[in-house]
């Protein structure tokens, strides 16, 4: 299997990557990413909201591997949308990342002035300053708007894809018109007993994986790239070790029938959520 997915620009994404919401204390976070490279992770996922771009940047600056074998994603958080907050806000991401360009920059949430962003985002990538831009947590409407009024296809889009919330419309509809999509929470955060559900581990016991391998290889297998987050090295070397056996055309299907089709944390169509996403600024 290929260890990368080409985006439209000349930039190659890992086809593993590793995130670090929720990091927020700073050595944790620093130590997360050394671990994770050292193990053999290569593409780092963090965000103005997550807090710990400083600590990410550190990381980097102390680790062995250089800045090109590295895949560095950050994102925009809505306190900065629009085209002048967005200019400001991917000065400051790379400031406090302490690097000269950032592999992969997206829209963090599908809301504010998307648009004046997205030229921000575009003007910065021709700037050499962003090598891909794309979106998060954005719905085929969304996607196919912004494509199709700016002229400028997003190259990724991060969403929640999950066993029980797999969003197969949206990524079938991605992947045709040519959006690669990134998973976020791939094990839903252990939630609704991920760890332990019994399907997933008689496929397991039959591949002599872990249930949290099996998830990721059907994520990988769906051509999706899983963005998975543990601060234990152990658990990281296991989560980078899923590309050594694949999963049958009826394991695939059994872990189909798992879908809710409902996300395992909040509906970005939630009214409320929006207004608390609006009043949530995450500037120093
Ligand atoms: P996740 O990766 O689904 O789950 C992380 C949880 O799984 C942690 O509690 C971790 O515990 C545990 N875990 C990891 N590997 C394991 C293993 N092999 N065996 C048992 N438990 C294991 O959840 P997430 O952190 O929410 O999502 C992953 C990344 O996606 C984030 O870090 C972030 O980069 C991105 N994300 C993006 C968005 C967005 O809106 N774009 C939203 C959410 C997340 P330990 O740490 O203790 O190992």
């Amino acid at each position: 299997m290929n260890h990368k997915i080409e985006l439209n620009t000349l930039t190659n994404m890992p086809i593993l990557g590793f995130g670090v919401f929720q990091v927020t204390d700073q050595k944790e976070a620093k130590q997360a990413v050394l671990d994770a490279i050292e193990q053999g992770y290569r593409l780092i996922d963090t965000a103005a909201s997550y807090g710990n771009e400083q600590a990410v940047g550190e990381a980097i600056k102390e680790t062995d591997v250089s800045r090109d074998e590295l895949f560095i994603t950050s994102k925009l958080w809505l306190d900065s949308t629009g085209y002048e907050a967005t200019k400001q806000a991917i000065k400051d991401s790379l400031s406090l990342l302490d690097l000269e360009y950032l592999d992969l920059f997206l829209i963090h949430q599908p809301y504010g002035d998307i648009f004046g962003s997205w030229k921000a985002m575009a003007e910065a990538k021709e700037a050499g300053l962003i090598k891909a831009i794309g979106v998060s947590n954005f719905s085929i409407a969304q996607v196919t708007n912004l494509a199709e009024f700016s002229g400028i296809k997003p190259e990724v889009n991060q969403i929640e894809v999950n066993p029980f919330n797999q969003n197969v419309q949206l990524v079938d509809y991605l992947q045709d018109y040519g959006v690669k999509v990134e998973a976020w929470a791939p094990f839903a955060e252990g939630k609704n007993g991920l760890f332990t559900n019994a399907l997933l581990q008689g496929i397991a016991d039959s591949h002599n994986k872990s249930i949290a391998q099996v998830v990721l290889r059907w994520i990988v297998q769906r051509n999706i790239v899983p963005i998975a987050k543990s601060t234990k090295p152990e658990r990281m070397a296991q989560n980078l070790d899923v590309l050594d056996f694949e999963l049958t055309q009826s394991e695939m299907e059994k872990i189909a029938k798992m879908d809710t089709s409902e996300s395992q944390f909040f509906s970005h169509e939630d009214p409320e959520m929006i207004k608390w996403m609006a009043n949530r600024s995450v500037k120093k």
